[in-house]
């Protein structure tokens, strides 16, 4: 679907569309009720081909352009947040490891991006900051890493079949060592899974603590050299990965206004409904101009992706600070509207409200985000104004 036939994508979008508020809302009850994502659910979304919509078609992906399958992803992330988390991370993942990827290990990537192999993006540490500051370390001999440390928060880190996992040579620092590894979840020695699935929202999804000690690892499962690490982790993977988590609460805030609309219509309160207060349709209008204006903005951010424009970095941020902030604002007017009710957990709000709050620690949290865009925008700046005196570091 390269080069994209209109009636096609419109058949597929109506196609989402219909599942998510069908089987989709089916399955998210399921959900709640057993707090487990089962393997059917899995196996239906990889069977109708949600999970395989932006990769190319090198690699057995539908190849629908980034855009274009954003609209998909704002569809699906109506739906619960662990559906969308699964297409969200299939959808996500291979654009970390394609480009450091031998013919070998392409072959895992194209069975990633078939729904064949999940695999878990496995950075976060306990006792480190997420990213140059890891501290998970591998020693080198012969043939063979020994892996030692530890990860926690790690999505599908219990069931999945590998962790892309990131580590640092034994005595580096920052940038410098880090290796990412294609770590199979198969019982390897000194790899203990610990499952740390009690989570406030986004239930069913599992989440992993990890503890390796001197676990070996091949060198040939290492993607790309020793010391491109975090080339893997953060470089071109990161930054559609954050407009995407952007449109993830663009979706999730629409379904929010979505039930807060049906909730007003429907509530009456001293001879009223509500949707006729003046106080609730302005809370409604606020919404709806929140959602709008974080979803021009996100679709900037990926049309100067796509253009590979020297804000794009920038721009991706600024799309998921605003989107992740509207998202907050939008899901707490919506549980205002619903009163008490919403907050009982027979009312659908409840779930959307508790989902939402995690999509401020995904990608990147807001203040990491705000460092990237003063960084860039002090950077163009000074290159742009040269005898601005520079600020002591
Ligand atoms: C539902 C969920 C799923 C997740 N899934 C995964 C996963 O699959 N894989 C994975 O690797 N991780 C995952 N994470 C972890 C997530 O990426 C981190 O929670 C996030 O990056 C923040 O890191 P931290 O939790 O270590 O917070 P900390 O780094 O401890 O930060 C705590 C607070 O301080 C702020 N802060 C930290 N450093 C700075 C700084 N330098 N300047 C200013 N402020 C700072 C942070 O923004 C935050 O508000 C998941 C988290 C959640 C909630």
């Amino acid at each position: 679907m390269s080069d994209i036939d209109e009636n096609e994508f419109q058949q597929l979008k109506a196609e989402i569309e219909a599942w998510v508020r069908g089987p989709g809302e089916l399955w998210a009850e399921r959900i709640e009720a057993e707090n487990d994502v089962p393997r059917e659910l899995y196996e239906e979304l990889r069977d109708r081909g949600y999970l395989s919509l932006a990769a190319p078609e090198e690699l057995g992906g539908r190849g629908i352009p980034f855009p274009r399958y954003l609209e998909l992803l704002e569809i699906v992330s109506r739906s619960h947040a662990s559906i969308r988390m699964l297409v969200h991370v299939n959808n996500g993942t291979w654009r970390a490891m394609e480009p450091f990827a031998n013919a070998e290990q392409r072959e895992l990537v194209k069975k990633a991006v078939s729904g064949e192999v999940l695999v878990a993006f496995t950075l976060t540490e306990a006792t480190a900051g997420t990213g140059a500051d890891i501290r998970s370390t591998v020693r080198r001999e012969g043939d063979t890493y020994y892996l030692n440390g530890e990860k926690h928060l790690i999505t599908f880190g219990v069931k999945c079949d590998y962790w892309l996992l990131f580590a640092r040579l034994e005595g580096t620092s920052g940038k410098d060592g880090t290796v990412a590894l294609l770590v199979p979840n198969s019982g390897l020695p000194g790899a203990e899974v610990i499952d740390d699935s009690q989570t406030m929202g986004v239930h069913g999804t599992d989440h992993a603590i990890l503890h390796f000690t001197d676990t070996p690892v091949p060198v040939s499962a290492r993607l790309g050299e020793e010391g491109d690490g975090l080339k893997v982790a953060l470089g071109g993977f990161l930054l559609p990965s954050r407009v995407s988590v952007a449109m993830s609460a663009v979706g999730l805030a629409e379904r929010a206004q979505e039930l807060a609309i049906e909730y007003a219509l429907k509530r009456e309160t001293f001879g009223k409904k509500l949707a006729e207060r003046p106080v609730i349709q302005t809370y409604l209008a606020e919404n709806y101009a929140d959602i709008a204006a974080a979803r021009a903005l996100i679709f900037e951010a990926a049309r100067a992706y796509e253009a590979g424009a020297a804000d794009a970095g920038a721009l991706s941020s600024a799309s998921k600070i605003v989107a992740v902030d509207m998202l907050a604002r939008v899901t707490d007017k919506a549980l205002q509207i619903h009163g008490g009710q919403g907050y009982w957990a027979r009312n659908p709000i409840e779930r959307v409200y508790r989902d939402a709050r995690a999509q401020r620690f995904e990608e990147g949290t807001n203040e990491i985000q705000k460092t990237v865009v003063a960084r860039a925008v002090l950077t163009d700046h000074l290159a742009t104004h040269p005898t601005t005196p520079k600020a002591e570091a």
